[in-house]
């Protein structure tokens, strides 16, 4: 066993696969988490591995977001709020979804993704993880012959990066899957991705570290990072009172690492973009890949006998009440694309959370230069469950003092400065 000693905050998917890969070096770890593992956003989402994927700051993303801020049922949706952060974070966004800098954080996501898959298939033939994951990639489905267009413009982008994205007429995707609609234009199948069931994926992953001997807190969320005298990270203080002795931290708490980090000095200007999910069962036909219904942004995955409907971008304070219609959407806007018995599928279980979002659209992963000790993975936004994994693996080589196989110029923790 080694001399080092972690603690990570907070039990998602970059938490637990960090957890995971450090155990595997044979390094003590604890978990601290106030919420039951299985109940965060790396549960509740679409459960699409869709690596090489483009990032959120899009050129034109941002006008199109003003276009839709109001509406209730659009993809994107800012709540009305006075809160200065959340207005001044959207005007970082804006200043980031344009050209040069979208060219750049695409290749660093590019190269994550074919890490990430890696660190997937390692931990799928070591663990035999059963979260019915399949290699079947994922297809941005199209009603419209224009969209068609756009995406597969958009799937070139990765192309250039090595990905293997094919585009297929409506008569071809209905071939495979008979439950889309007559009127669907096609579709661009992204065929190096994934997809699997989240929440068994993360109850695999629990188990996994378990086995090899990552201890978890009774739930309690932290307070706060312990310092030494020289500033070092040296442990967690609960909110139970308690204390964890560490010889390193890693904030791995989604959307509430903001707080915890701003409480040591470091900036993170995090938001949550809420998404909703809705589980459906009794379909009798089922898309054969997950995909992305393009026009609406709905993503559809079939897990198992289930179709799990996930979708809405909804930027605003945490903690506001569900807006229904932004759930009932899901459903509604999915039936534009797809038969197969959706109208009379029950719905089993339904469920919100939060993704991390940084303003310039790519997550925070690494060491704190100002703070020993002290290691950050989070604001991987819609890409968390696919990229969480080689976030882990980035985390665990640096605490042992190696390399990263990934170039983490663009997520450096401290980039946006100290905190008030
Ligand atoms: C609707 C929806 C669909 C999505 N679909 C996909 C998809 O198909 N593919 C994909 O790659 N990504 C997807 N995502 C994004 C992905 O789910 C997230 O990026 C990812 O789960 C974030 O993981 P995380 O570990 O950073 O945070 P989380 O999963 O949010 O975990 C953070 C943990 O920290 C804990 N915590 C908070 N505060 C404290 C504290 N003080 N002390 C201790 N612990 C604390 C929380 O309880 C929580 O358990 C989707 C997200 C949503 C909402």
């Amino acid at each position: 066993m080694s001399s080092h000693r972690v603690v990570i905050i907070g039990s998602g998917i970059v938490g637990l696969s960090t957890a995971w890969e450090l155990s595997r070096r044979g390094i003590a770890v604890m978990v601290v988490d106030p919420q039951p593992v299985h109940d965060q956003a790396s549960c509740g989402n679409a459960g699409m591995l869709s690596i090489g994927h483009v990032p959120l700051t899009r050129p034109g993303v941002s006008w199109k977001g003003l276009r839709w801020m109001l509406s209730r049922t659009s993809p994107l949706y800012i709540r009305p709020t006075l809160d200065r952060e959340i207005w001044s974070w959207l005007w970082q966004f804006h200043q980031h979804c344009q050209e040069p800098w979208f060219a750049r954080t695409m290749t660093s996501l590019c190269e994550q993704g074919w890490a990430s898959m890696r660190c997937i298939d390692r931990f799928m033939e070591e663990s035999c993880c059963p979260c019915l994951f399949r290699k079947v990639g994922w297809m941005a489905v199209c009603r419209t012959e224009s969209m068609l267009h756009e995406q597969a413009e958009e799937a070139a982008l990765a192309q250039a990066h090595g990905y293997d994205c094919v585009t297929l007429s409506g008569g071809e995707l209905r071939a495979t899957s008979p439950c889309y609609r007559p009127d669907v234009a096609g579709a661009v199948h992204w065929r190096d991705s994934a997809i699997c069931d989240p929440r068994e994926y993360m109850k695999g992953l629990e188990r996994a570290c378990r086995a090899r001997g990552v201890t978890f807190a009774p739930r309690t969320a932290v307070g706060r990072i312990t310092r030494d005298a020289g500033g070092r990270a040296i442990g967690v203080e609960c909110g139970d009172g308690s204390r964890v002795e560490a010889t390193h931290v890693v904030v791995a708490a989604g959307v509430w690492s903001k707080r915890i980090l701003e409480e040591v000095g470091v900036r993170c200007p995090l938001v949550g973009a809420r998404g909703y999910n809705v589980r459906l069962e009794g379909m009798h036909s089922l898309p054969a890949a997950a995909a992305v219904l393009s026009e609406t942004s709905i993503a559809a995955t079939p897990t198992g006998n289930d179709l799990r409907l996930a979708g809405t971008l909804e930027i605003g304070p945490l903690g506001k009440p569900w807006i229904r219609s932004r759930l009932d959407q899901l459903r509604r806007g999915a039936s534009a694309y797809l038969e197969g018995g959706l109208d009379r599928a029950a719905t089993v279980e339904e469920w919100a959370g939060y993704r991390p979002c940084l303003p310039d659209g790519m997550p925070a992963v690494g060491g704190v230069a100002s703070i020993p000790g002290l290691f950050v993975g989070t604001g991987h936004a819609m890409l968390g469950m696919t990229l969480g994994p080689i976030a882990g693996q980035t985390l665990s080589r640096l605490i042992v003092g190696e390399a990263a196989e990934i170039d983490l110029s663009l997520m450096r923790p401290d980039r946006f400065g100290v905190s008030r």
